[in-house]
């Protein structure tokens, strides 16, 4: 696996490839990999001859006060996994090289960006459009591998593409959960162990959803109420959110349907937690 920190070094590489009429799989990431991270790769390494991770704590998705300093972070792991996942390039730029001194340009999805956490972290989504932007212009892969996991972010990030004409496929990788159900994520970390082990409720709650949905239930408002009530029989939960919405454009529903999802985001201590899932 070649371990690159340049964008000129990276383009050189994938112009090189591409003159081989390889097909290029992309796979943005954070870093402090886990296995929902490494299912995605497995995508890429199925659709495309060669694959691309990058690993980039992106600040501009940080709000000030935000966990950006404390972001979990293991080089090491992260390269032995990626190597173990078949990556054949890791990206990792330092800060400089993706926001020079001086740097002004933004992207922002309208809309889709102020709703479900949006609304709660206000410039975070134009952050995660504006990083992905630029890697997509770095990288210029055939498709890009986005988890379901954040479902607001891909349908935000499919948005953009069509809006900007991005020729590049996206496609969505399925929640990878821990045993109890929880969902993996790299601020699992953060968790205390009662707090680790109280926050398997979300799933719980969110799969109830889907069972009373599945049984005839179709009334939204039934529905968010009694997954908040599920969630706020753990006593350390503070819910953020729980909305159902429908997956083109995120808008509220009142009606449940096949292909609509239930979103929600709470708190244990200081850790944020979000998740979803699909009626
Ligand atoms: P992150 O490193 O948290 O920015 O995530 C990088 C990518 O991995 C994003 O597309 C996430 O949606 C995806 N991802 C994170 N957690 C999971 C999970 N549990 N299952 C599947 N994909 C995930």
């Amino acid at each position: 696996m070649n371990i690159i920190k340049t964008n000129s070094v990276l383009q050189k590489e994938i112009k090189r490839y591409k003159s081989e009429g390889k097909t290029v799989g992309f796979v943005p990431t954070m870093g402090f990999f886990h296995e929902g991270h490494l299912s995605l790769m497995n995508i890429a390494k199925e659709k495309c001859d060669i694959v691309v991770v990058s690993l980039f704590v992106n600040p501009t998705q940080f709000a000030p006060g935000e966990d950006l300093d404390i972001y979990p972070r293991n080089f090491e792991k992260d390269e032995k996994l990626a190597i173990s996942a078949g990556v054949d390039m890791l990206f990792c730029p330092d800060l400089d090289e993706i926001y020079p001194k001086g740097y002004l340009t933004y992207i922002y999805t309208e809309q889709l960006s102020s709703i479900l956490c949006g609304k709660f972290r206000k410039e975070h989504f134009q952050g995660v459009t504006t990083i992905v932007a630029k890697l997509f212009n770095i990288v210029q892969p055939d498709i890009a591998v986005f988890g379901q996991k954040d479902y607001q972010q891909a349908i935000i990030i499919k948005r953009m593409v069509r809006d900007l004409n991005f020729p590049i496929k996206i496609i969505l990788g399925p929640i990878i959960r821990e045993r109890d159900g929880i969902a993996m994520s790299s601020r699992n970390k953060y968790l205390s162990k009662d707090e680790r082990d109280q926050a398997k409720i979300i799933n719980i709650a969110l799969k109830k959803a889907k069972e009373e949905f599945d049984s005839g239930i179709n009334d939204a408002n039934i529905i968010k109420e009694n997954i908040r009530k599920k969630i706020q029989t753990s006593d350390l939960a503070r819910i953020e959110y729980i909305e159902i919405v429908n997956s083109v454009n995120l808008d509220s529903i009142k009606r449940v349907k096949s292909g609509t999802f239930a979103a929600v985001a709470v708190y244990y201590g200081k850790t944020r937690l979000i998740d979803n899932i699909n009626f």
